[in-house]
């Protein structure tokens, strides 16, 4: 971001109030203190998101910045400037409005609730040899993230592509003032975040909004009576304008259709369009963060090097204090000398520890060195820096798995679009949340805001706290010997008996605590845990005599919710009603949560049994039944690597117990997955298969417990190669059922010692 304001300015554009001014410079604005670095001429905004920034303003202080855009008093010292306005975000908004006035090359906005991303980094895939692009990183589509779009924009640019996206009535009138967009790209709307809006149409128009003002937008044809209902000038795309390209073996090829079609409107020949059609990348435009070799935590970001980017991932690199030493290794083959000299200022500005540039492909030993540092790497789309950073990772045991949280975060977007609003989320994180690893998922819910965490057992529960969460966490299944834990790390049980309520009261009179937050389990019809609805008022008695708890929340779990008959489900709900009823008339407690749905109940009666909040679980990671309906997004891949490749005989048999013999020649390959790793052993003899190249790949004999044998005979493949076992070919619901199994147990069953990735 390179600002040419001063305070006075400053003060002008938001309308804001300050005391003492100055003709000091500004070039950066920060909303988060963990990306302040001190280095440039700041001001911190203290926007009021899921954390109030006014919070954070003696941090920004500490950390170096003496210019604040503030809505309340804050005491800061006396070098501080304040300026006071009545609305941060607006007063943010109207800055990214001026600046985004100083320049006047096109920009093209993206809305719509499907596919932005993907169009927008197509687009930038087909144009950025004709254009000097500045785009939106990643998915800053909101009203935060579009103002900070528009600040990066500079004059050496002279395109922008700006996405932008609205979960509210109402929101667009603000962006589109902001942006003010020349041309424009409409991608429809999807069903699922319907329920902010009324109705399809109305949703529709109101992303339509943003283009009121734009001499085109772009469109496929079958949005036509949308864009004329709201008087939109539209350039419709007729997809057979494109049949000379076999779209059929590509995946969204409407979106591939649509970046073709604004590209060509942009000046690029159709003869050079079809020939790139197919080739529009995979989009891995996305930071791959992991534990490397020798302690060090690699974080690849090498798809693109344009300033921007550069710029978000060393703002993440820095803001990590995991590795104090920051190693910075730069390929800059493909860029031309001015954004060269662009990019190594700002790496500059960082200061990193070490900075590597790449030159004909050669790793420095230096680099090969480096131990207990964060390194980023970054390169553009066409270096070799992806394969350098294989060499980086850990092989100790080359079997992993990948959670993309991405698909999490949407996931989760799609349940709260189902509820009423207000509503709390909880999310079940039991069992190293369903697998995936004790602690990164429940930091990146605490990171996106959700309410509440839950677990099955205290121990989980005190390894949340002990790595730094500190949402509220609710326990399942407490135990008597846990409740010194309970107490010293703030953990709130659930009560499900007479006598567990009794000792935890006793427990607790000791101390002389009062208030210790618990939940009651009401049973309803799972025959699990809780009281029985003749035990409640006894319970409520109770309850009203012991002033050393305090009830947070009444709750019961649903035992059916899958089955497509909801007569049970219904029926459940009912009786918890009725409890509810007695609870709220008896206890007269009107801060007590009421909450009954898992993650399935929650897509089919999120409406009208929400109550005070939901507890989701699996459908986080995409796996209900209804997953596609719901436009839920798979989140997990699991792969290992070929080992090995050998050519036998017919006759010859493979692994133990020789249950396979070869009835022709074939190529077998050795994977580096056994059944200690969770590739059960059931598997063996083509039960089971993996991907590799994109092909079925059948087990061959018995898995073994730390290799498996597989069929290859059909696919071109070598060692090293990379093998799906659960992927976009083979996917979680075919997994389980190969193994007789669901997948909550497919997850939990992939071993410890298969290391963890999280793509962000
Ligand atoms: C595990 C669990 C959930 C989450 O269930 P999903 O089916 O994974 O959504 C919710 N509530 C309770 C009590 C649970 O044990």
């Amino acid at each position: 971001m390179k600002l040419n304001l001063t305070h006075t300015k400053l003060v002008d554009i938001v309308s804001g109030k300050a005391e003492a001014l100055s003709e000091q410079q500004i070039d950066i604005i920060y909303y988060d203190t963990r990306l302040i670095n001190t280095s440039r001429n700041g001001v911190f905004f203290a926007l009021s998101g899921r954390r109030n920034g006014h919070d954070f303003v003696q941090k920004a202080y500490d950390k170096g910045i003496r210019s604040f855009v503030l809505s309340k008093k804050v005491e800061l010292p006396e070098d501080a400037v304040i300026i006071t306005v009545e609305d941060t975000l607006r007063a943010l908004q109207a800055v990214a409005k001026y600046h985004r006035n100083q320049f006047f090359y096109p920009v093209l906005a993206i809305t719509g609730s499907l596919g932005k991303t993907t169009i927008k980094e197509w687009l930038y895939f087909l144009l950025s040899e004709e254009f000097n692009i500045i785009r939106s990183p990643k998915s800053f589509n909101s009203q935060i993230g579009v103002a900070i779009s528009l600040l990066n924009m500079t004059e050496d640019h002279d395109f922008a592509i700006i996405e932008a996206d609205i979960s509210h009535p109402n929101e667009m009138e603000f962006i589109e003032d902001m942006v003010s967009p020349t041309l424009g790209i409409f991608t429809g709307v999807g069903h699922f975040y319907l329920d902010n809006f009324e109705s399809q149409k109305i949703h529709a128009s109101e992303h339509l909004k943003l283009f009121k003002h734009s001499n085109i937008t772009f469109s496929l044809n079958d949005q036509k009576s949308a864009l004329r209902r709201n008087k939109i000038n539209a350039d419709l795309i007729d997809v057979s304008n494109w049949k000379n390209v076999d779209f059929s073996q590509l995946s969204y090829s409407n979106n591939r259709i649509i970046a073709l079609h604004v590209a060509e409107f942009l000046g690029i020949d159709k003869e050079t369009l079809n020939k790139k059609a197919a080739l529009l990348p995979v989009l891995s435009n996305r930071m791959e963060v992991f534990e490397g070799q020798d302690n060090n935590l690699i974080i690849n970001d090498s798809y693109n090097i344009d300033v921007d980017a550069l710029e978000q991932a060393l703002s993440y690199q820095f803001s990590s204090e995991e590795r104090k030493d920051k190693i910075v290794v730069l390929d800059l083959s493909f860029v031309d000398e001015n954004r060269k000299k662009a990019i190594l200022d700002v790496v500059d500005s960082y200061q990193p520890t070490q900075l590597f540039i790449i030159e004909n492909n050669q790793v420095p030993q230096e680099l090969l060195e480096v131990k207990n540092s964060s390194i980023l790497f970054k390169g553009s789309y066409r270096s070799r820096l992806k394969e350098m950073v294989q060499l980086f990772k850990n092989r100790k045991h080359e079997t992993w798995v990948e959670f993309d949280l991405k698909a999490i975060e949407h996931n989760i977007s799609v349940f709260q679009n189902k509820l009423p609003e207000g509503t709390k989320t909880m999310v079940m994180v039991k069992a190293s949340s369903y697998g995936t690893g004790d602690v990164n998922i429940p930091h990146f819910l605490q990171q996106l805001g959700i309410n509440y965490l839950g677990v099955a057992y205290t121990d989980e529960g005190t390894t949340l706290r002990e790595n730094g969460i500190n949402l509220p966490i609710l326990i399942m299944n407490t135990e008597i010997e846990a409740f010194e834990d309970l107490i010293r790390f703030n953990l709130e049980p659930s009560v499900f008996s007479m006598s567990q309520l009794d000792s935890l009261c006793n427990r607790l009179k000791q101390d002389n605590i009062t208030g210790f937050p618990i939940h009651i389990t009401v049973e309803t019809g799972m025959n699990r845990l809780g009281f029985y609805p003749e035990n409640i008022s006894e319970l409520i008695e109770k309850l009203k005599s012991t002033p050393e708890v305090r009830v947070k929340s009444v709750y019961s779990h649903l035992a059916d919710a899958d089955n497509p008959d909801n007569g049970y489900s219904l029926q459940q709900i009912e009786s918890f009603k009725a409890m509810k009823l007695q609870f709220e008339k008896e206890l007269n407690d009107d801060a007590i949560l009421y909450h009954i749905l898992n993650s399935e109940g929650t897509s089919k009666f999120g409406k009208i049994a929400a109550f005070d909040m939901v507890r989701l679980g699996i459908g986080v990671f995409g796996y209900t039944s209804t997953a596609k309906e719901d436009e839920l997004l798979p989140s997990i891949r699991w792969k290992t690597t070929i080992s090995q490749i050998k050519t036998i005989e017919a006759g010859e048999t493979v692994g133990y117990s020789r249950t396979f013999k070869a009835d022709q020649p074939m190529d077998i390959a050795t994977l580096r997955i056994g059944y200690a790793d969770g590739f059960r052993r059931s598997l063996s003899n083509g039960v089971g298969a993996v991907s590799i190249n994109g092909v079925s790949c059948p087990v061959v004999g018995n898995v073994c417990m730390d290799m498996t044998m597989v069929d290859v005979s059909e696919v071109n493949c070598q060692a090293g190669d990379e093998v799906e076992i659960i992927g976009e070919s083979i996917d979680i619901q075919l997994f389980s059922t190969r193994l007789n199994t669901i997948p909550y147990e497919v997850m939990t069953s992939i071993s410890k010692r298969v290391s963890r990735i999280y793509l962000k």
